[in-house]
This record gives C-alpha cells, sequence and structure tokens, in this order.
C-alpha cells in the first residue's frame, strides 16, 4: 500500500504555480473523485505498528505554517470534501505577532491561537515545525552539538502545549534542510519526521545530495525533476523520520500531475 502526501503553505503566489482556493479545491475534488480518505499522523503510527487498519485509498494533506489561510480557504475545501488536514507550526511568528497589538483582521496574515485551536477542535493534526524556522543544515554547520536546534524544538513543543494543549509527536523538516544532528534529536523527541518534494536535490549536512539517496530509494529521477517515484509516497517500510510529501506548488499542481501521482497509489 501506498499512502500519497501533499504539502502546502495555504494560500500563496509563491513561485510561478500559485495556489488559490479555486485551484486548491480542483486538487482535492480529484482525491474525493477517486475515493481517497484522510488520516493523519496517529492513523499513520496505528497502521505502521499494525495495529490499525486504514482505508485503502488514504491520503495525507500536509500544512506547514500557521498562516491565517489554513483556518479559512484550506480548512473550508478540505471540510467540503471531507477531509482533514496535518499542520506544522513554527511558533516564531505568532510569538513576533503577539509581542504587539494584533494586526486588523484583512492584513494579518498569520492566523490567531484562536483559529489555531478551531482547527484541533474540527480534528486537524498540530506537529512541530521549530521557533525560528533555521536551515537545518545551516545550522548543523554551525553547531554540530545540536544544542541550538533542541532549545529550538523545546521552545516550540512548549508554546503548542500552552496555547493548543498538545503534545507535539511530529516533526516536520524546515524547508529542503536537512542534518544528521538535527535527525538525531528529533528521533529523540518525536515519532515522525517529514520531509518535502520541491525537486530531486535536498542539502544534507551542509551539502547537497539527492533525495533519492537521502531516503534510500533506487532508480533514476524523473523526468518532471523529482525524485523516483517510489520516493514519493509512505509505505509500511518508510523510514519514519524521512517521510515525503509532494509540494502542491511544484511537482504536482497541474491537475492532470495530480491525478497521476494519486493514480500512482493505487496501481501497487
Ligand atoms: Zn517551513
Amino acid at each position: 500500500m501506498r499512502i500519497p502526501i501533499t504539502m502546502c503553505h495555504g494560500i500563496s503566489a509563491w513561485g510561478d504555480k500559485h495556489l488559490n482556493r479555486e485551484h486548491f479545491d480542483s486538487l482535492v475534488s480529484i482525491a474525493r473523485e477517486l475515493e481517497f480518505e484522510s488520516i493523519t499522523y496517529d492513523d499513520l503510527a496505528e497502521w505502521m505498528a499494525d495495529a490499525k487498519e486504514i482505508p485503502e485509498r488514504s491520503i495525507m494533506f500536509d500544512f506547514d505554517h500557521p498562516v491565517k489561510s489554513m483556518r479559512y480557504e484550506m480548512h473550508e475545501v478540505l471540510d467540503a470534501h471531507g477531509y482533514r488536514g496535518n499542520l506544522f507550526i513554527n511558533t516564531g511568528p505568532l510569538n513576533e505577532m503577539y509581542s504587539k497589538p494584533l494586526p486588523p483582521d484583512d492584513v494579518r496574515e498569520q492566523a490567531t491561537w484562536e483559529e489555531l485551536n478551531e482547527l484541533v477542535e474540527f480534528g486537524w493534526h498540530i506537529g512541530a515545525h521549530t521557533v525560528t524556522h533555521p536551515n537545518l543544515s545551516e545550522l548543523f554547520k554551525e553547531d554540530p552539538s545540536g544544542q541550538k536546534l533542541r532549545a529550538e524544538l523545546e521552545a516550540c513543543d512548549l508554546t503548542l502545549k500552552e496555547k493548543l494543549g498538545v503534545t507535539a509527536k511530529d516533526f516536520a523538516f524546515t524547508g529542503t534542510s536537512w542534518s544528521s544532528a538535527a535527525e538525531k534529536e528529533v528521533m529523540n523527541r518525536y515519532r515522525f519526521g517529514r520531509l518535502w518534494i520541491i525537486g530531486a536535490i535536498y542539502q544534507v549536512d551542509g551539502k547537497e545530495m539527492r533525495y533519492a539517496d537521502l531516503v534510500g530509494v533506487e532508480g533514476e529521477d524523473q523526468a518532471d525533476g523529482g525524485p523516483p517515484h517510489a520516493a514519493r509516497y509512505i509505505t509500511k517500510d518508510s523510514n519514519k523520520y524521512r517521510l515525503p510529501s509532494m509540494e502542491l506548488q511544484k511537482l504536482v499542481h497541474a491537475p492532470d500531475a495530480f491525478r497521476s501521482y494519486l493514480e500512482g497509489a493505487l496501481s501497487q
């Protein structure tokens, strides 16, 4: 069984493949049409431990960063199709926003803690994503002991506990940066670590490396600029600390590419 997993940063004009509500809806509609059901990291953990069955066609909708559109556009679109998301929060932007009077709603970019609490009530799963969002590969060069990262993780977890009542069990690595020291810390604190696929290359311990080599998947990179197809899905054999996720504003942005990605999970 292969589980597709998507990632995005909410409504975003990043790069040349924008994500607005209509486009997000057109992609999520394909998952619904193909009869996928969304699962959370709790479901995934139980399935991997053989403690629970999950739907034959399971999908994960991951999101990084606590921006306002998570609570509105992203949640509303998912909800209309009966889905829930997994949101990884870096706490720095909210610390910053709450250090002064809140901006008016129409200019505010970050979600409030109240809005994030609503997502928790709706059944969204929350994970950790550091405080200041450091490049983990560069941080490794600066501090190979992992101490700075440890402080980031502790502070992020504390804030999530205090503001959302959530004990973070899962972590999303920042950007396309990874380090062995970061993984060690992540393995000490969390049950899953998730990566982010926007192309075939990753930054590993301060150097460039093929994503496929990092996750130990054989085969050539693909013509679309991404890693081998097998590297794009979660399976029972996936390394729990190097889970994939496919950015919606890159390789699977076009509805046809998104459909092929989901159909690629069914052919196994
Ligand atoms: Zn991030």
